[in-house]
Parts: structure tokens; sequence; C-alpha cells
């Protein structure tokens, strides 16, 4: 592992942080706790702590030993002063004399000792952090030391790479008992320049923050070169399907697996949004023909669980042409993994006290041999998550396995870690949206309606695809709401296919499609050239009908239902003179919705429309809105408010309305009109 201290560096953080005011020490600590947290091989997502001894003054301004501990919720990562929050040392050190202390009076005394009584929770390692007497102290899962300590003979080991360089803790969950246990070791070999915690990962420490993180590279140093050294043993895989089926066939099948219904009546589920990864590595750990063994063997690192749960859910590797068998498999693993799990809640409930609650049964961590490791969240980023820790897992339980055999934990330890207030407080539960969970597409994402639509579905919790024939745009406006962007040719069924796959790929399916994408094309009916109408039902009918297609077969794979929403034009309804070659392929579309409709309603398939009109869009630019008010003697406000209302539509009202029929559940062959009141584009 590379060092990557560098003097300039940490000189540039001193005097940025010394202009807002913070002190050396704590600049220092934020500097190579940045270095720690940017290393993934060091530390995952709020895994890992650092800490800095150091003085303050308090309100009055006298002078206070502080401990500025990294505070619960922040990542390492893109750590700040504020997510290292001070607590009066001499409190937490006095600890140190009782024989017991409760987990809320430990927090309890960790937040009435804050400096500022608005700071987040320090870490639950923070009296570990207090018990040892070292200005410097860092804590990383490192990897490299995971791999060597996770097994039988793990201390032995340890203890020959280390010597007297680091004492060795043995397993005891994080809190007062850990933080105890760690300064008795420690006091017992004076001289060493950290801990290693059996299957949980290192402490380094220092007088200087170089000193600590420079001890700890080169401690986790010696636990790579062990590891590289001797022959690895190969992973044997299994046996495949000689077709095994791809990603983006078996995805969708898997997410309709893994949703619940909530409510079959109100057409909610509870869904997951997968991410999948596939690299070689994490590919060898899947595929592996002990996968069953070592992937149910426990976690590499007690704080993993509450993200991964104890153990992955394995499945049968797919066979194209053959889900239909993967899914009536992969049913039976689902059922049997959540009888698992709760025999395991109750066996571990029976001794705790107080009795827990016990946490829904489902996996976070799906293996599916020939396809990929699969991360599962109620949003994209919390997949993501779970996935960067189960490859974090796989990649540990490889090394460990290449030159011995992988152990965890017990599974009671487990339980106690997974089952901690503390730990479940990490995921800080907050109400969810009404679209979260969902994964919606949104098509001619790169004009003014179709970025309104997606990010308005966001707003609501979805986790959104832009697409458009300008990838550019796509990608560009995807990026700043935070979504996914493509290249589309909604002309093109092939494009239309291939992007459809690319979202199943990153999310695992769809559940509500917007087919916005549309254009005008005028002329004469009765002199209109051949190819400019069939150009204009290119893309006003035929693309929704690719559209549609892709993704009723994604809905239906999944099982869940969904909505299909098309944006309509009052020109189906109200035509206007020389808008026939626009307004036939929209009134196609509106009898394509309707037809939609009627044929997937008994699949939870809702399919209406968005009638709308004069919206500053690309279909109505600012040069046309000049010349029709100017052509009608009007200002272009009364002419952009010339309805029943009298008020100017926008593009937002437009993505409201679908949004409301996104979530209208049983609503299904309408047209919800957007247009201020038009009375002779009235459905009727
Ligand atoms: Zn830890």
């Amino acid at each position: 592992m590379q060092n990557l201290w560098s003097d300039r560096d940490a000189r540039a953080m001193v005097k940025h942080y010394a202009a807002q005011g913070v002190a050396e020490d704590l600049a220092l600590r934020v500097y190579t706790s940045r270095l720690l947290g940017g290393e993934p091989r060091l530390v995952q997502h709020g895994g890992g702590n650092t800490s800095v001894k150091t003085v303050m003054r308090d309100q009055v301004g006298d002078e206070v030993e502080v401990l500025c501990v990294k505070g619960s919720g922040w990542d390492m990562a893109a750590i700040e002063p504020p997510g290292l929050p001070a607590v009066r040392l001499k409190p937490l050190q006095k600890l140190a004399r009782l024989e017991r202390l409760s987990d809320e009076d430990m927090v309890n005394l960790q937040r009435g000792n804050l400096l500022d009584a608005a700071a987040p929770n320090p870490s639950v390692e923070t009296l570990l952090h207090a018990f040892l007497p070292h200005k410097f102290i860092d804590h990383t899962h490192s990897n490299a030391v995971l791999a060597l300590c996770d097994r039988p003979d793990g201390e032995k080991r340890a203890r020959e790479i280390y010597g007297r360089r680091a004492a060795i803790v043995p397993y005891i969950m994080p809190g007062f008992a850990l933080a105890k246990k760690a300064k008795d070791v420690y006091e017992a070999n004076p001289d060493c320049e950290g801990l290693i915690l059996l299957k949980h990962g290192i402490f380094s420490f220092g007088r200087t923050a170089r000193e600590a993180y420079d001890r700890m590279i080169d401690l986790v140093g010696l636990a790579e070169k062990r590891l590289a050294k001797g022959t690895p043993k190969r992973v044997v895989p299994a046996k495949l399907p000689r077709r095994a089926a791809g990603l983006a066939e078996v995805a969708p099948v898997l997410r309709g697996i893994l949703a619940a219904p909530v409510d079959p009546n109100e057409g909610r589920w509870t869904r997951f949004v997968l991410e999948c990864r596939n690299g070689d590595r994490t590919m060898t750990y899947v595929n592996g023909r002990d996968a069953a063994r070592y992937s149910r063997a426990g976690v590499v690192t007690p704080d993993h669980v509450i993200r991964t749960k104890p153990w992955p859910l394995l499945l049968p590797a797919p066979e194209t042409g053959r889900l239909d068998a993967f899914q009536a498999a992969s049913r039976a693993a689902l059922a049997q993994y959540q009888k698992d799990y709760r025999a395991y809640f109750e066996r571990h409930n029976a001794r705790a006290a107080p009795k827990k609650k016990p946490l829904d049964p489902m996996p976070r961590v799906v293996l599916v041999p020939g396809v990929g490791l699969f991360g599962l969240g109620s949003s994209a980023k919390d997949a993501r998550v779970a996935a960067d820790i189960a490859e974090t897992c796989a990649s540990v339980i490889l090394d460990a396995e290449a030159t011995g055999r992988f152990e965890s934990i017990t599974e009671a330890d487990i339980f106690d870690m997974e089952y901690w207030s503390l730990e479940q407080a990490k995921l800080g539960k907050t109400a969810e949206k009404p679209l979260q969970r969902q994964v919606a597409v949104v098509t001619g994402a790169g004009g003014v309606i179709g970025f309104a639509t997606a990010a308005a579905l966001q707003r609501q919790g979805a986790e959104i695809v832009l697409l458009d024939l300008n990838g550019d745009q796509a990608r560009a406006n995807a990026k700043k709401l935070g979504g996914l962007g493509l290249a589309c040719d909604v002309t093109d069924k092939q494009s239309v296919d291939a992007a459809f796959a690319a979202v199943a790929s990153a999310f695992g399916g769809v559940d509500i499609v917007v087919s916005n994408a549309g254009a005008a094309w005028q002329g004469r009916i009765g002199e209109v050239a051949d190819d400019v109408l069939r150009q204009s039902f290119e893309l006003n009918f035929f693309a929704h009908q690719y559209v549609a297609q892709a993704a009723v077969r994604i809905m239906r794979a999944q099982g869940t239902g969904g909505a299909l929403l098309f944006n309509a034009s009052k020109q189906a309804v109200n035509p206007g003179p020389n808008f026939g070659p626009y307004g036939l392929p929209k009134a196609a579309t509106m009898a394509l919705m309707r037809q939609y409709a009627i044929e997937y309603g008994a699949d939870g398939i809702t399919s209406n429309a968005v009638n709308a009109d004069r919206i500053r869009s690309g279909l109505l630019t600012d040069d046309m809105i000049k010349s029709r008010s100017t052509a009608r003697g009007l200002s272009e406000r009364d002419y952009m408010a010339g309805n029943l209302l009298g008020r100017e539509v926008r593009a937002e009202d437009v993505a409201e309305a679908f949004v409301a029929l996104a979530l209208a559940r049983k609503t299904t062959g309408a047209v919800l009109t957007v247009d201020g009141g038009n009375i002779a584009a009235a459905l009727r």
C-alpha cells in the first residue's frame, strides 16, 4: 500500500483551515483521515475512525483537553472539521475505572461532554480512542489485515507477522468492553505501534498525524506482503450452464422475485433497486464451487452486517430460454433464506435482554452465478453501498481462502452487532418518498418538458434515467439531477431495446416510463409529401410503440405492475389546420395508450397520457411565440395565457401531471389535460 503523505498537501491543508479558525492539530487530523478514507482497501462507507487529542477553549475561554473523534454518519474520505466533534477528554478517561457501562450511559456521557451540543454522535469506538494515551489514533478495516486474521489461526499469523510491532486484541464487540480490553493489551505492550483487533481491523497511533498514518500504511503493508507469499490455491469454479443468461435479461426477473406486495389492491410493492457487479475477481467469488460455504461463513468485519445482513442469498445459475426454471428455483431459495434468517433471529433473540424486534428478513446481497453480485437498496445509492461492501467482503474472503480458510466471528457475535442499537442508528431511518425504490425512464429528456418531468419524478424519490437523441444533452441533464443519461434514438427499435437493456442492467428494471420525445411536422394534408408524414409517424407514433413495448417486456418480467405515460397533444383531439402530419400520429398514439391499458391492465400496468398545450419548449420556441402573438395582436403573455384560466402553463405543470399519473394506481386509459382550459380540446 502506497504512503500518500505529502508535506506540501499537509501544509496547504493547515493553511486552508487556519483561515477558518481551525487549529493545526485538527487540520492535520482531517488531512490523514481523508488519505485513509480515500483508500477503499482500508475503509468502506462510514467504516473506520480517527481521533486527535488536543486543547480547545470553552465558552468562557478556558482551555480544555478534548478528543476530536470521527462523528457517526461522516465518511472519512470527505471529512471536514465538524465531522470530528470535540468531546471533553478527562470525563471519558475516567470511565476506564468502571467495570461495566451500559450503551445508553456511554452514549449519554459522550453526548453530555460534547463542546458543541449540536455535533453528531461521536463514533461507537470513541472510548477506545480516549483510553489510549496517544495524540493521534487511526483505525481502519484493512482488507489485507482481515484476510490474514479472519481465519482459524488468525491470531497465530498476526503474531508471526507483527511480533512486537502490533499487539493482538481478541474479538470483542465494539463499545465499552472492547475499549477496556484494548487499553489492557496496550499497557501490557507499551512499545507497540498499533493494535490488531482480530476479525475486526487495525489501530495505529503516534505523536503526530504523520507518525500514526505512516504506521498504518507500514503495518498494512506487512499483511499485504505476507498475503502475496506462497502459491495461492485456485478457487474451483462451479459448473455453469453452457448458455448462461445475460444481465439485462436476468435482472428484472430477479428484481421481481425480491419485491414483496404491500397491498395488491393498491398496487403497492416494496421493491429494491439493484446494483450489479461482475468484475473478474468478483465473478471468481460468485462462481466458486464452494460459494455456498464461504459466502455463508459470515462478515469480514462486524459493522458490515448492517449493510449486507449476515450472509447473501445464493441463487442457481440462470440459463437463456429457461428463466422460468430460474424464477421458480430462486423463489424457493428466497423463501429458504427468509426462513433461515427468522430462525437465526429467534436463536439469538432468546438470550437477548432486552428482546429485539426482528428486522426485515430480506437479503441485501444476492449472488447469481454466471451473472454477478447484486447489492440491494431502497435507493440506487444504498444499493451501491451494499455492492461496494459485498465486493470488499468477496475480496477478503478470496484472499483468506487462497492460503487458508476464511472464518468470521461467531453467529452470536454477528447477531449482537446487527441488532446493536448504536449500529442500527447509523442507518438513520428517514421516511421514504412516494416513488422511492422505483425506476423511471423519460424520453426526450434533453428538452424542457422531459427535463422538468425527470426532476419531478426524482423529487418524489424515483431513480431517473434520461434518454435523448442527443446523448451529451441527456448526460448533461442527468448530471444536474444525479440520474443516468443515455443516448437513444427512439425511432430505432434496436436503439430503444439497447437503452432499456442498459437501464435494467444499471438498476434492475423499470417501473415508470414517460414516452415524451416528439416533434411537430407541418403541411397541408392534401399536398404534404409522404416522407414528411412517415417521418412524423416514426417519431410521434412508432417511437411510442417501441418504448412501450420495451418497457412492458421488463415490467412483465418483474411482475410488479408499472406506469406507462405518453405525451399526447391537443392536436390528437382538437386538430388545427396544417398540423395533420403532427396530429395524425399523435391521435394514433392516444389510441395506442388505450390499447396498452386494455391489454396490460391485468398485469397491473397503467397506461395514461398527458395532453398539454402551449408550453415554452423545443416544440414551441420563443420565435414561434413571438410571431404567433404578433399575428393575433396579443402580448406574448396574453398569448401564452390564452386559456380559460388565463394562466400560462409551464413545463413543471406538465411534469406534475406525469407524477400524479405515476402515483395514480387506479387510473388507466385516461388523458389528463394540462392546458389551462381549452374546451375545444376537451375529450368527449
Ligand atoms: Zn472498527
